[in-house]
């Protein structure tokens, strides 16, 4: 176990050239303290959770002492937001203090969000407010335990600064753990600019990093952007299955990993829309639930763009087109065993499919509805699920279809259940949960983003004394509107 005082730096990143980051130390706060802490990514970092508990941990997340080994920058990159390019952005509130190495030889980026101006700032304050950072934390934590890749979250900070957003609100800093921040938009920014030699130098960082089996093909790079390609369809599928919707899927927000990065204005369904729009200012509606898959391949076709002068237009395109299969069949395996199917085939893509259609017709809410029907009885009625509909002919249809295929493959109901629990979640981040926790905490009550993030790290597990967090929202948690403002 480690202290903060001799974590394990190896800061690559820094290592490559100015071109690529601007040095910049955080900007200390005024009066920080702790709001939330996570043991599980402490353990990440091999690091002691005890050291939680002293000021120099408050001190050093604040961004108001330097840890020792640590080589804080801002990473430069561009991006397309919202379907238009624009040319620099780049971290303008978070601070990448370094990388820290673990015993099993993981390396996790210590990203600072919000700790002051950088470079990259342009108008913003470089700051974060407690309420999106509370978001950020819960958000990602719960999306790890979900089994979807995403960043982490070791701590949340508050500061007595007082931010301008809509009105006054508290100031506060989250700090994100991923083995890499690099984006689409780091190379994009390269690229648009001509510097080959630089978009090469990244390619070549990155696989050296964070892909590092593909180091010695002849291709690499041809392999790299499939390889993106692939994990990153697997991502939207995850995302549609859970029901995740990111709500800003701009260039600049899509990891060179493949895993969910920024946590903004993001939702998780819960009465099913097909078109829901979580992020209020989306008024297009680009970043619908249902246009993600569609747009992260535009978001890959960015990227293939970007890395045309390491390679042949026909190769980038044929890494590129893997992306529908890719999506499709990680889609249909999800989907399948949500159903409790034990075989992955074909023919039963029109089972889910039309699952989605009668939900999205009712409204039913998406995680409650799976969950139960991990209790479906083969010849019953199942009333419990009926009743989740105000005129349950069509799920009744459903069920018809739904039993034989269960009897087909001699479908046994306990066995069945048990199978469904664990890939149909109990409990959620619903919006209104996390609303709670953030206005407590506004009022420097800290323990419901704890109690929160303790029931969403076993999302499938019954934990009957906590019930009602699996219950729906009630009337005002449904009307919540979230703003890219954060
Ligand atoms: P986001 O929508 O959080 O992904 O941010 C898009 C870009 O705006 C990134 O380059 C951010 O660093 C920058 N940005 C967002 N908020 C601020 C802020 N308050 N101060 C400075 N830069 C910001
Ligand atoms: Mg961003």
């Amino acid at each position: 176990m480690r202290t903060l005082n001799n974590l394990h730096f190896d800061n690559s990143y820094a290592r490559l050239p100015d071109a690529f980051h601007q040095r910049v130390q955080p900007t200390p706060v005024p009066s920080p303290y702790l709001v939330a802490f996570n043991p599980d990514a402490a353990q990440l970092l091999d690091l002691d959770p005890f050291v939680a508990q002293l000021p120099e941990f408050v001190e050093a997340f604040a961004g108001n002492r330097p840890l020792a080994g640590s080589d804080p920058l801002a990473m430069k990159y561009a991006g397309h937001q919202f379907g238009s390019y624009v040319p620099q952005l780049g971290d303008g509130r978070a601070i990448l203090l370094g990388e820290v190495r673990n015993e099993a030889g993981e390396k996790w980026d210590l990203h600072l969000k919000g700790a002051g101006k950088t470079a990259f700032s342009r108008f913003g304050d470089g700051r974060a407010v407690l309420r999106s950072s509370i978001r950020e934390y819960l958000g990602c934590e719960a999306m790890h335990a979900l089994g979807i890749p995403t960043t982490r979250a070791l701590c949340v900070i508050g500061t007595d600064l007082e931010i301008y957003r809509e009105g006054v609100e508290t100031g506060a800093l989250v700090l994100r753990m991923a083995p890499s921040h690099v984006r689409f938009g780091s190379f994009e920014v390269f690229a648009h600019r001509e510097q080959f030699d630089r978009v090469e130098q990244l390619a070549s960082y990155t696989i050296e990093q964070c892909y590092p089996h593909l180091k010695e093909r002849e291709v690499k790079y041809v392999a790299f952007l499939r390889e993106v390609t692939e994990r990153t369809a697997r991502l939207a599928a995850h995302w549609q299955a859970a029901g995740f919707a990111h709500g800003v899927l701009n260039t600049d927000n899509m990891s060179i990993l493949g895993i969910t990065l920024d946590y903004g204005p993001y939702g998780f369904m819960e009465d099913f829309d097909p078109g829901f729009i979580c992020n209020h200012s989306d008024e297009g509606g680009r970043y619908a639930f249902d246009q993600q898959p569609k747009i992260a391949y535009w978001n890959l076709a960015a990227l293939a763009q970007s890395l045309l002068s390491l390679m042949n237009v026909d190769d980038a395109k044929a890494s590129l087109n893997v992306f529908p299969d890719v999506f499709n069949g990680h889609m249909h395996r999800l989907m399948t065993t949500k159903v409790g199917l034990t075989s992955v085939v074909d023919e039963d893509m029109p089972l889910w499919t039309s699952l989605l259609d009668v939900l999205a017709e009712a409204k039913v809410d998406y995680t409650i509805f799976f969950r139960q029907l991990g209790n479906f009885v083969l010849g019953e009625r199942n009333e419990h699920l009926r009743e989740m509909f105000s005129t349950p002919a069509k799920f009744d249809e459903w069920a018809e279809r739904y039993g034989e295929r269960l009897r087909r493959e001699e479908s046994n109901d306990s066995d069945r259940k048990m199978r469904m629990n664990r890939v149909n979640p109990k409990f959620i981040l619903r919006n209104y949960l996390a609303q709670i926790a953030i206005q407590k905490a506004d009022l420097k009550d800290f323990s419901e983003v704890d109690r929160l993030r303790g029931v969403l790290r076993r999302p499938f597990d019954e934990q009957p004394e906590m019930e009602h967090y699996a219950k729906p929202a009630p009337a005002w948690g449904k009307r919540l509107q979230i703003s890219c403002s954060s």
